[in-house]
């Protein structure tokens, strides 16, 4: 007889922390195990990374595997779940599925960014199958604060494994397929091996309110706003932009579209049928026309993106949309961590100016998409999985929902992190040993290894700028003409008013003097002496040492 066959899971990302999500199936054993991916999204960059993007889970393991890879299933389109495919997908080439909605925002994406590979992709509809080598891939459909996305059922010879990706139960969605109770059920009774699942807000009692229920929130304060109103949120979140538009319609008022990602989410929408019966969405230059209490302008920028419509906005500089006192901003977002102090850096800003603010602290204007603890029971109830592994949280969330899974009764839970390969079948889960996981930055056309991108020079030179030293000598040993210098970031001058320029020339010229000549002739020494002379002169006025760069040349004999 032969050896069943193994399953394992693998997450590379989004288990540990929040984004970059990226996880692994491998169905059978050693170098024939066939493997599939679940999503390949991004994390971004925060203000500790400067100059990156994005953060990308390092896929040097799947790569490594390219041969074996069945193909590549997305959830659905959050950057944190789809957003590395034009950054992998031209070293993997495997098979890649997502449905109708993620497709269309792809397509859009890859026809806006030049240069974006065109990614082959099968259309797989909520509630279809697909197979890829040893998996079938059922999409279940969910609630979640974007269109179209699923979990996914996915059946392997060893056994059948549910991959919730994002979820919540929101039984009044607005638009698409709530969460599938039925099927999960159905699932239950089938047979769930094991239940990997969304651990966000697994630190939050009880059910997340509905998409409706913000609805309600908007219409009402939409009919009440005396002045203009403004609404910011993710251009993804189709649900909220359709209550916004009826809100609007409600209070007699028409609707302006201001920021290209929230018209491009609105061109896939409209397509999928999405924006059926809604009046139509004027182009930001009717913004002027319309009298103060009869328009809403939905606005990219939530997150405090500099370059967003509400940055502008909010200095004053936007071309076609100009807000006055009394007017109102409705924030109808959550700042992802990392965001905040832009965020309120806006907000203060429009205060400045006289606007009424309003955010999810001072009203239910925003749900979150995922699932809180109630929710979390009622899905172990459903499917009844023997095994539990939270992933898509920090270590706190994931703990968290490990303690719940135990006192709910599933009989095993296991809790790893990016490269902890876990053995789902045959026999008792466990984990088995890490294979290698890590991190890439995206900084501009590049995918940099966080080891040699630069980064902690870029952060030491933010603190404290740069000098920069160039000694010409000649090959006896006498240096050639003064020093160059230049300095970049240092303040003009010290204390005394003696300005760095000057203090730095000694430095050098004193070091240089008190070198025997001998010893001047080694561009190392040197280089050294230099250095070190140059950065404790500038810590003696300064209380900082600036990365300094010393260059040495020597004339020909
Ligand atoms: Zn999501
Ligand atoms: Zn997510």
């Amino acid at each position: 007889m032969s050896k069943p066959d193994e399953l394992v899971f693998v997450p590379l990302g989004g288990v540990g922390e929040i984004g970059m999500n990226l996880a692994l199936y491998g169905c059978g054993h050693g170098k024939t195990r066939q493997w599939l991916a679940v999503d390949m999204g991004v994390a971004f960059g925060k203000d500790d990374l400067p100059g990156v993007d994005a953060v990308l889970p390092d896929i040097g393991f799947l790569a490594a595997q390219k041969k074996n890879l069945a193909g590549i299933a997305i959830t659905h389109a959050h950057e944190d779940h789809f957003g590395a495919l034009f950054d992998f997908w031209p070293r993997l080439q495997a098979p890649v599925f997502m449905s109708p909605f993620a497709a269309g925002l792809l397509a859009a994406k890859q026809a806006g960014e030049p240069g974006a590979p065109k990614i082959p992709v099968t259309v797989v509809e909520q509630g279809g199958r697909v197979r890829a080598g040893p998996f079938e891939v059922e999409y279940v459909p969910v609630s979640h604060s974007i269109p179209e996305c699923s979990s996914l059922a996915i059946r392997t010879p060893a056994g059948l494994v549910l991959h919730t990706g994002d979820w919540k139960l929101d039984p009044t969605p607005l638009i698409g397929r709530p969460t599938d109770e039925d099927r999960f059920a159905a699932l239950g009774e089938e047979g769930v091996l094991a239940l990997i699942c969304d651990s966000t807000n697994a630190i939050r009692d009880g059910v997340s309110p509905s998409e409706a229920d913000v609805a309600g929130v908007m219409e009402a304060m939409i009919a009440k706003a005396p002045h203009r109103v403004v609404v910011t949120t993710f251009a993804s979140n189709v649900a909220r932009l359709r209550t916004v538009a009826i809100a609007a319609q409600k209070a007699g008022r028409e609707v302006v579209v201001v920021g290209r990602s929230i018209h491009r989410a609105l061109a896939v929408a409209g397509e999928l049928g999405y924006l059926d019966g809604l009046p139509p969405f004027h182009d930001q230059d009717a913004f002027s026309q319309f009298a103060r209490n009869k328009v809403v302008a939905l606005m990219t920028g939530s997150q405090g993106e500099p370059r967003a419509a509400l940055a502008r906005v909010a200095g004053g500089g936007h071309r076609a949309v100009k807000l006055a006192p009394g007017d109102k901003v409705i924030f109808s977002s959550r700042s992802i961590p990392g965001n905040e102090r832009s965020v309120n850096a806006i907000i203060n800003a429009l205060v400045d100016r006289g606007m009424e603010i309003v955010t999810d602290r001072d009203a239910l204007v925003h749900v979150s998409g995922h699932p809180r603890r109630d929710e979390l029971r009622q899905m172990y109830e459903w499917t009844r999985p023997q095994i539990l592994v939270p992933v898509h949280g920090e270590a706190l969330h994931l703990h968290e929902q490990a303690k719940l899974g135990r006192a709910a009764g599933v009989p095993e839970v296991i809790e790893t992190r990016n490269g902890g390969m876990v053995r789902l079948a045959p026999g008792p889960a466990e984990r088995l040993k890490d294979v290698s996981s890590g991190r890439l930055y995206r900084d501009g056309k590049l995918l940099l290894d966080p080891e040699t991108a630069g980064i902690a020079d870029r952060r030491r030179m933010s603190f404290s700028g740069a000098v920069f030293v160039s000694i010409v000598m000649t090959a006896r040993g006498e240096v050639e003409d003064d020093p160059q210098i230049a300095l970049l970031g240092l303040p003009l001058t010290d204390g005394e008013g003696e300005t760095f320029q000057t203090i730095v020339e000694d430095a050098v010229d004193e070091a240089v003097d008190n070198l025997p000549k001998k010893r001047r002739l080694d561009a190392g020494a040197v280089r050294d002496i230099v250095r070190r002379a140059v950065r404790s002169e500038i810590d003696a006025v300064w209380g900082k040492k600036p990365p300094t760069v010393v260059l040495v040349t020597y004339l020909e004999a």
